[in-house]
């Protein structure tokens, strides 16, 4: 028996939608990461940009926490993302919003490099209890707006249960790495391997603890593409 078939929950990532809406939110200053810890498993990342590569394209993440979670764990999320989106050349510039931290950039309707990420603690959305197994919902944005990703914090709790090596919070993060990667490479972006499968299962849950679970090549090609046509559309406004 494969080990995906002894897996209990396996849960699917996300379901994209598209849909139009009303940007608003709010935010503190990001930074650089330096290393993940899982459960039980300190990963350090390099961080640093291999020779000549192109310079890494800016996506402002805006990250609005709905579930309470500590400082700590919005941190761990924030390590896991951006070390999985500088590995395809995207300086995701994390920024927390949050209704006593308000800043000029949470309210800021956004644009084309700008994803508004929500965190809730339950599925409160219609979209969700339609979708029982889903962790998450990428609504791709019509127009030049920001784009929106909603996650069920306590689903994302859910699915690190089944693995001794992955907390919550770092699989938080790469649940928004992936929701992004829907976001640029649009709604039908599931793929065999990496972090656009749309189930993960014990194996990519071991891969996240390692750092492994990453974008494909090919998909690095298609989502720096896809996020310098959005910073020239952002540009031409
Ligand atoms: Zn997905």
């Amino acid at each position: 028996m494969s080990p995906r078939s002894t897996f209990s929950i396996a849960r699917r990532v996300c379901a994209t939608v598209v849909i139009s809406f009303l940007a608003g939110a709010s935010v503190s200053a990001g930074s650089r990461p330096a290393s993940l810890r899982g459960r039980d498993t300190e990963v350090t990342l390099a961080m640093e940009p291999a020779a000549g590569r192109p310079d890494p394209l800016r996506l402002d993440i805006r990250v609005r926490d709905l579930a309470g979670l500590t400082g700590d764990s919005l941190r761990r999320a924030e390590l896991a993302a951006t070390y999985v989106l500088s590995g395809v050349g995207i300086d995701a510039v994390w920024v927390l919003c949050t209704p006593d931290h308000e800043e000029p950039r949470c309210a800021d309707p956004g644009g084309p490099t700008h994803v508004f990420v929500s965190i809730v603690a339950k599925p409160t959305e219609g979209a969700f209890r339609s979708r029982p197994r889903a962790l998450a919902i990428a609504a791709v944005a019509e127009g030049a707006q920001g784009s929106r990703v909603y996650i069920v914090y306590e689903r994302v709790e859910a699915l690190a249960r089944e693995s001794p090596e992955v907390g919550a919070s770092v699989l938080l993060g790469y649940v928004v790495a992936h929701e992004i990667g829907h976001l640029l490479l649009g709604s039908h972006s599931h793929s065999a391997t990496g972090i656009m499968q749309a189930r993960w299962f014990k194996r990519e849950l071991h891969q996240v603890a390692t750092g492994g679970l990453l974008f494909t090549p090919s998909e690095h090609i298609r989502l720096h593409a896809a996020l310098l046509a959005r910073i020239q559309q952002d540009g031409a406004r």
